[in-house]
């Protein structure tokens, strides 16, 4: 399988939805969606494996929003995968 045509402006727009998958206010769809293009693109299945600690540690620290500081984090994770390291 490969990501030789894979656009990542097409992950960063899918990243922005993560910010209701993060809050749960993502539909099922979307969820799927999500995690199966992370499964196969290396720079969204980083973010999504990121996302999630991150969403956990916040979640025990306290019941509140992940904040913005975070979205920021996931673009430059992506922006910092280079594409030769793709698949
Ligand atoms: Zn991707």
């Amino acid at each position: 399988m490969t990501s030789d045509d894979h656009d990542h402006q097409h992950c960063l727009e899918m990243f922005q939805k993560l910010s209701e998958f993060i809050d749960g206010e993502l539909d099922h769809v979307s969820c799927d969606e999500i995690e199966r293009h992370a499964d196969n693109c290396i720079a969204c299945f980083t973010c999504l494996e990121t996302l999630r600690r991150t969403v956990a540690i916040c979640k025990n620290v306290k019941d509140q929003p992940v904040p913005q500081e975070f979205s920021r984090k996931l673009k430059e994770i992506i922006q910092n995968i280079p594409k030769t390291s793709l698949p």
